[in-house]
């Protein structure tokens, strides 16, 4: 069945929440613009859906400054991010709910639950979507394809309609004077069978110029080569502070190293100003850096 156009409210819209360590990533807020115009088209309730431990100071934040209701699944063995607890947990809330939607992050972890969700739920799943709209009497979103030469607006005739949104394509959600949402808690006993988190090794590279500095000069594949960097570094000395960075391509070349990766598997950043010097603006490129200037 097709996501009708303002069939009544029933199924609500997930939204699964992004946290580390108990403090919210900025994509929840931008789930939750999305999800709110995804309603626009196809009324429902929206649920925020927030796993781990110790998260229920969280979830009464987010729930405080989005209004937005929120399921809060307390689970013990959630110290760390696990794919199998995630994954079913969140399936026997979406077969609980029946939702008509759920959202998630383009993100390593958001991409992570909402393919294997789809799987799950025989769903259709629809990755890196950056709008979305109207056409023809159905909800379209929109998507960049073959390195952004193309921009695709896809349907489904299905649901629940899995899903994940670019970061960076959606303000942050800020509900003029609403009153804080609704937290459910619940409390899971999960032991893993497959998938056991053993802990999380820091790079030991702590390098945090990247995601302070002001201004950012990227250098792309089009600098031609790693000789032509000094050019990248004599424009960075040109602006106190300023960090250099690049596209994945040329940390895969080995010319910068992975901390100075900007996009969606490197760090995000939002600095006043960023130079981008022979880089194309892939989708995982600007991911990282929609939120600059
Ligand atoms: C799952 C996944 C995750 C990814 N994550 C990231 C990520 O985190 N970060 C990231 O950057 N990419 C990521 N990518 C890769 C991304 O899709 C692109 O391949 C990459 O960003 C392209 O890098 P680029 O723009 O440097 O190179 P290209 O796409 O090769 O672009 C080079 C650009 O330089 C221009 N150019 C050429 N010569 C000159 C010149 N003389 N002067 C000026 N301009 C010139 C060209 O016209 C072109 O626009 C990811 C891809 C996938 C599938």
């Amino acid at each position: 069945m097709m996501a009708a156009m303002n069939k009544p409210g029933r199924e609500p819209i997930f939204i699964i929440a992004e946290h580390n360590e108990n403090k919210a990533k900025s994509i929840v807020f931008e789930l939750a613009t999305c999800a709110d115009k995804i309603k626009q088209y196809c009324p429902a309730e929206i649920k925020i859906i927030i796993l781990g431990r110790g998260t229920e100071k969280l979830s009464s934040e987010i729930a405080q400054k989005t209004g937005l209701d929120a399921i809060s699944i307390e689970i013990n063995e959630l110290a760390l991010y696990n794919p199998e607890i995630y994954k079913t947990v969140i399936y026997n809330l979406a077969v609980e709910y029946s939702p008509s939607f759920i959202v998630a992050g383009h993100t390593p972890r958001g991409l992570d639950v909402a393919s294997g969700l789809a799987v799950r739920l025989n769903a259709a799943f629809i990755a890196g979507v950056e709008g979305l709209g109207e056409e023809g009497g159905k909800i379209c979103f929109r998507r960049q394809m073959f390195f952004g030469k193309i921009d695709a607006h896809i349907a489904a005739d299905s649901e629940p309609l899995i899903i994940t949104v670019q970061p960076g394509s959606f303000v942050p959600y800020k509900p003029d004077n609403a009153s804080p949402g609704k937290v459910e808690t619940r409390r899971v006993e999960y032991a893993p069978e497959f998938i056991r988190a053993k802990g999380i090794r820091s790079s030991k590279f702590q390098d945090s110029s990247i995601s302070k500095a002001k201004v950012i000069i990227s250098a792309g594949n089009g600098i031609g080569g790693k000789e032509n960097l000094g050019l990248i570094n004599r424009l960075a000395a040109v602006f106190p502070g300023s960090a250099v960075g690049g596209s994945r391509i040329v940390v895969d070349r080995g010319w910068l190293e992975y901390r100075q990766q900007i996009g969606l598997t490197g760090a995000q950043v939002s600095p006043d100003l960023y130079f981008a010097c022979g880089i194309s603006g892939a989708s995982q490129h600007l991911a990282g850096m929609r939120g600059s200037g």
